[in-house]
């Protein structure tokens, strides 16, 4: 059995079809630039990667092309079992708490969240329109804010005035949820214990953190949207509001243009020019100085955070390192890591240094916290979940 897991973006369609039991992608592929001249696609099917350019109009186009490589290249669809498709929605409001079967009134709801989330909820629903035409399957909606619906009100509420917040749907959804959850299970599963206090570390272009006692996510950094938290790529984290209404009234910029430059034109490559962090740490190493202050930014940001969740929960047993920057970078790690060595945390510089796909502890034996490495599946989790709903449909 499978599950085709698709998420559809503003101009792109990411897909995998995944075999949730064993966990393998048995094909992977991403449409980009859909509606300009030239779209291209790829896909992946037992280790080679076939690529297209191709006028690609619209949503329905792109899924349609896929569709028609599923049967040319193959895998045939029906062949391989698919028995579900699985849509990442980013923004599930407070109206979802977990994996949910697409109806009419389902998409409904989706679409009218659109305003929380206008980025991401409107893409999202145009994969599942077309997905659902397409494909006679059970769809199943898996939300990056489901996981966070656990937070408690003091985490969730801002401060802001309760009338105008409860109007206008203001509060702390969080995002990455599904990954938050996928990463802080396997920890579980790991250490062998579910009574733990967690810190998850997402760090990828987007970033979050999360805090996880006994499975349940007590807090998260990520906000109303996104923009919250950690410093990321491109968007600045935490800021004081008020730098906006300074913006506009000092810099005459506009709502717009403000709201550009905080989420595309901030965050690493604001303060460094450049947002993979190789290249930063490359820069940093021939003496950019700018490239430099970027990584202490980025690592005290981190390093607040570690502690304030661990002030929230009381106490701290494992921290997790997930997603490109989580995964890969051993030297954010292990300086997120040496500042908090007078909490008791030791690090194995010699297991930090490894690479590859495997969960390993970078933590020594007498380390005071168990910390680990542990890849990201976001496919695999969304396949999983929407497993678990088509079971309940049997
Ligand atoms: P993601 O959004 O999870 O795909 O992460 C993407 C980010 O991971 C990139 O922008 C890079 O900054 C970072 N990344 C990926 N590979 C490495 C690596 N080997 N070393 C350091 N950073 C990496």
């Amino acid at each position: 059995m499978t599950v085709l897991v698709i998420n559809s973006g503003s101009s792109s369609i990411k897909y995998q079809l995944v075999d949730p039991e064993s966990g393998d992608a048995i094909a992977v592929g991403l449409v980009e630039q859909i509606g300009e001249v030239s779209s291209r696609v790829k896909h992946t099917y037992n280790g080679v990667k076939h690529e297209f350019e191709q006028s690609l109009a619209d949503h329905g186009e792109g899924l349609r092309f896929v569709l028609e490589l599923f049967e040319s290249v193959g895998p045939n669809l029906s062949e391989a079992g698919i028995v579900a498709v699985g849509h990442r929605v980013v923004q599930g409001g407070k109206h979802f708490d977990g994996p949910t079967l697409i109806t009419e009134d389902v998409r409904n709801v989706i679409e009218e969240l659109a305003p929380l989330a206008p980025l991401h909820n409107p893409p999202n629903l145009r994969g599942i329109d077309v997905a659902r035409d397409l494909l006679d399957v059970p769809h199943v909606a898996v939300f990056d804010t489901a996981f966070f619906q656990t937070l408690p009100e003091e985490a969730a509420r801002y401060a802001l005035n309760r009338e105008v917040a409860d109007l206008y749907g203001v509060r702390r959804y969080g995002a990455h949820g599904t990954s938050h959850q996928y990463v802080s299970q396997k920890a579980a599963e790991w250490t062998g214990r579910d009574d733990l206090k967690q810190i998850v570390l997402h760090l990828g272009n987007g970033a979050s953190v999360s805090a996880v006692v006994n499975g349940e996510a007590v807090d998260t950094s990520m906000g109303l949207t996104p923009l919250e938290g950690l410093v990321m790529g491109t968007r600045t984290g935490d800021i004081d509001p008020a730098v906006i209404f300074h913006l506009s009234r000092v810099g005459g910029m506009s709502i717009d243009e403000i709201d550009d430059l905080f989420n595309k034109k901030s965050g690493v490559k604001g303060l460094a020019g450049e947002n993979d962090m190789r290249a930063v740490w490359a820069m940093a190493d021939s003496g950019d100085e700018n490239a430099r202050e970027a990584l202490d930014i980025y690592i005290h940001r981190l390093v607040k955070y570690i502690g304030s969740y661990a002030a929230v929960m009381g106490g701290l047993d494992v921290i997790t390192f997930t997603a490109g920057i989580g995964e890969n970078d051993d030297l954010v790690r292990a300086e997120v890591l040496e500042r908090l060595a007078p909490f008791g945390l030791t690090i194995d510089p010699e297991v930090n240094s490894e690479r590859g796909d495997h969960i390993r502890r970078i933590s020594t034996d007498e380390s005071s916290v168990t910390v680990l490495v542990i890849p990201t599946n976001e496919e695999l989790a969304i396949a999983r979940q929407a497993m678990d709903v088509v079971a309940t449909l049997a």
